[in-house]
Order: structure tokens, then sequence, then C-alpha cells
């Protein structure tokens, strides 16, 4: 039959829309916004600067090749410039290697509680997201390779993972990796990588740049408090590299991004502060909350995943209402499988000593 409106291509209306954290607490004069995984130290003075500079010449098209950005990320990475593909945002570059990659009837691999983005880039192309179980809110090798068919195009793994903060060692990636056939394109996300205190972790650099089928993702969206500009890069063998710069739009990432990033990959000091500052409220924030009588999953990025009992009245969902009446906000993770759950960005110390007090103090209340 003739339908009698354009229709979008199949995949595309089983795509459940994206919610972004909530901002607002209606009639609350001071808010915290700790839904979105923000830094709470916003970007450094030296980006700030150099984003303003760009106000001059807003006529000009931005540098298509974004060479410079390119040059400056290689030099702080020690990596081949070449190699680098730049993006608006990282979720642009995810985009783009689900459309490079994936065509009808693939399959594209996350696990259970992934990032959302990678469900949505599939779908759009088409192709059928397979979900590999997790273990204990963590990515587990196994499950992923159990999951992999003929039709297997893309494994996309944030290391660590959003919304849980787990992560798998850089043994547990390789191991991964080994286990896939070649035909198959590794995605490692790491988006939080500049966070992790760990010594047995790698965002993968050493991976992509030994073999021909693992990309990594970065963003300057969450250490490098650039998330409103929309700036994110991968690293990547050559022919992906040439694959993602054939479908990219030639000018996909715009003039004040490229130059704030530049400013803000140099600006190491301002990173070191706020991995100091994440490391102390990363611990407290898990420490208190759980002497509160709540599990909180261990967490490596800036965030903390809170699992609320499913008793009337102490519910996440209730626990979300009670702290939105005070104007803080977190981020309800129903869409991620985890209804139980809230998410909290480690915020200043104002913010998360709040919270810590609002959860004593919904806890504390007759049911
Ligand atoms: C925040 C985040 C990103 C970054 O997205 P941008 O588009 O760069 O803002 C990527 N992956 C994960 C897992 C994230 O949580």
């Amino acid at each position: 039959m003739t339908a009698t409106r354009p229709q979008p291509r199949p995949g595309v209306l089983d795509i459940a829309p994206y919610i972004p954290g909530k901002s607002t607490a209606p009639g609350v004069a001071k808010v915290f916004k700790l839904s979105s995984n923000e830094t709470p130290l916003g970007a450094s003075a030296s980006t700030i600067a150099a984003y303003r500079a760009v106000a001059e010449h807003l006529e000009d098209y931005p540098d298509g090749s974004v060479s410079e950005l390119r040059e400056a990320i290689g030099a702080v990475f020690g990596l081949d410039p070449a190699r680098i593909v730049c993006g608006a945002g990282s979720d642009d570059l995810l985009n783009l290697l689900a459309r490079a990659y994936l065509a009808d009837g693939d399959e594209a691999i996350h696990t259970t509680h992934g990032f959302l983005v990678y469900p949505i880039a599939t779908l759009g192309t088409g192709a059928k997201p397979v979900v590999a179980p997790e273990k204990n809110y963590t990515a587990d090798v196994d499950a992923i390779l159990a999951c992999v068919s003929q039709k297997t195009k893309l494994v996309f793994l944030a290391n660590p993972n959003n919304p849980t903060g787990t992560y798998i060692p850089f043994d547990e990636v390789k191991r991964l990796h080994q286990g896939l056939p070649p035909h198959v394109l590794l995605i490692l996300d790491a988006a939080y990588a500049e966070y992790v205190q760990r010594n047995d972790y790698e965002a993968g650099i050493e991976l992509v740049a030994t073999s021909e089928n693992v990309v990594m993702c970065r963003t300057f969206s969450k250490i490098y408090g650039l998330a409103a500009l929309r700036l994110g890069w991968m690293y990547g063998p050559a022919h992906v590299v040439d694959a993602v710069n054939r479908i990219r739009g030639p000018f996909n990432v715009n003039a004040a991004a490229i130059a704030a990033g530049i400013a803000a990959i140099r600006d190491n000091e301002h990173v070191e502060r706020s991995r100091a500052h994440n490391s102390r409220w990363l611990a407290w924030l898990t420490e208190e909350i759980g002497k509160l009588g709540l599990t909180v999953t261990p967490s490596v990025g800036n965030f903390v995943l809170i699992h609320f009992p499913q008793t009337n009245g102490r519910t996440a969902k209730e626990a979300d209402a009670f702290l939105t009446k005070r104007g803080l906000i977190l981020r309800q993770v129903g869409g991620y499988k985890l209804p139980n759950a809230l998410r909290m960005s480690v915020g200043t110390e104002e913010a998360n000593r709040l919270v810590v007090q609002a959860l004593s103090d919904f806890l504390g209340k007759t049911a």
C-alpha cells in the first residue's frame, strides 16, 4: 500500500526520544543542577577569553579541517593530528560512526545500562541495537563477546560508563578487543577519562594506535566545562578517520568551539584543579550517602548512582521530588533501566552538602 504521508526509515520511530536532565525547580530561587554531569568549576578563564575573542569575527566560516585544534590535541596527548577528527560533541562522532558503518539489518552491541546515545544512533541507521547484560552494573566482556554475530558491525563501550560510573580495566578492554572479529569496530567512549584515578585504567590510545578496528571518543563537555559549545574528538585508524571525514558536515565544528577547545586543552592547571575537586567530593559523597543506608555504585567518574528502596515514601521518584523542592536537581534514570536509582553529578561543596542533608531528611521523615 502507498503511504499517505512521508514515512521515516525503519527504526527511526523505535527510538525513545532522549530526555535531557531537568534544569529547573519551579518556585525555588536557588537551583543546583546536578543532572547532566557538568563541571561545577566551569570553563577556565583562558578558555572563556578565547571564546569571547571569536565574537569579533562571526562573519568568517570556521576552519573546516579544524587543524589548529587537532594539532593542539595531538601535542597534549602525543598523537598524530591526522588521525584525529573533531565533532559537534562526541554525540556527533558517535552518530557519524554509526552512519559510516551500519546499514539495515546490521547489529551494534551496547551494554544494559550503556549510554543512551548508542541505541539512538544505531536505530537511526536502520540497524539493530543488541544489548549485552552487565554484571554488578559493570560491562561484562564475556557477555559482550557472546552477542557478536556475523551481523555485528560495532561495539559501543563507555568506559567509564554513564550512568553507572563503573569501568573495566585495560586488561579487560584488551581481552574484549582480542575476542572481536577484525570486521567489528570497537568504539571506546572515554567521556570521563580525565576523572579516572585508577592505575589499571586506560582510555584506549594504545589500543587505537596498535590496531585497525578501535576508535576512542573524547569530549570537551565534561572536565573542560564546554558542554554548551558542543565539542568532541575521536582518535582512530587512518581508514576510519577517512570514512568519518567523508560523511561529516564540512563545518561540523564551530569557530567558538575551536577557539575555546584550543585554550582548554592547554590549560592543564584547570584540569588538575577539577580532578582534585572531583576526587575529594566523589569519595565524600559515596561515603556520606552510604552512611545514610543508601547503596552507591562505586564510581570513577564525576557522578554517583544512588539506589533507593522500593518502599513507599522512600523511592527514587519520591526522593527526586523531595530534592527538587529544595532546588537540588538530580537525574532520574528509568530510561537507563534503573527506575530505582538517581544519578547525581558531583557539585560544589555547597551543593554536595545540601544533597546529603536533604537525603538524610528525606529518609528520616515518617513514611
Ligand atoms: C556526556 C557524555 C558524552 C559526551 O557527549 P557530548 O556530545 O560530547 O557532550 C559522551 N559519552 C558519554 C557516555 C557521556 O556521558
